[in-house]
């Protein structure tokens, strides 16, 4: 893993996404990803929420519609006084040979399965 975007994933949200790293949305799929310009690897964003910096928030039910359920981590209403703004679920990398190429995932817990196509995970961060 590249480790300035490792580095920007875990504390940076302020910071433009580092060079060659691009980060992306598909409408369609409503999927979160960054995408290496220079050799086209994938990291796709699964995380329930993601500070994209300048006070923009990326919210999305898509782990939670194809796990049936909230990351162990994920608490709406933690605690009163909670400042839900300002959190993000800290990033858990995983990687695969799956969905036809290398994809890196971003998810908020660890998982063994792929939660987009049900097949086994490597652990890298
Ligand atoms: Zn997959």
């Amino acid at each position: 893993m590249d480790p300035s975007l490792w580095a920007f994933l875990l504390s940076s949200p302020e910071l433009p996404v580092p060079f060659p790293w691009e980060r992306c949305y598909d409408t369609s799929t409503e999927i979160l990803f960054y995408k290496n310009i220079m050799d086209g690897t994938i990291l796709i964003d699964l995380r329930p929420r993601v500070n994209l910096g300048g006070g923009l928030f990326f919210d999305n039910s898509l782990w939670q519609e194809l796990t049936g359920h909230f990351p162990i981590n994920y608490h709406p209403n933690r605690y009163p006084g909670y400042n839900q703004l300002e959190d993000q679920n800290p990033p858990i990398i995983l990687y695969s040979n799956c969905c036809g190429q290398l994809v890196y995932l971003i998810v908020p817990e660890f998982v063994q399965n792929c939660p987009l196509c049900g097949c086994f995970m490597f652990f890298l961060g």
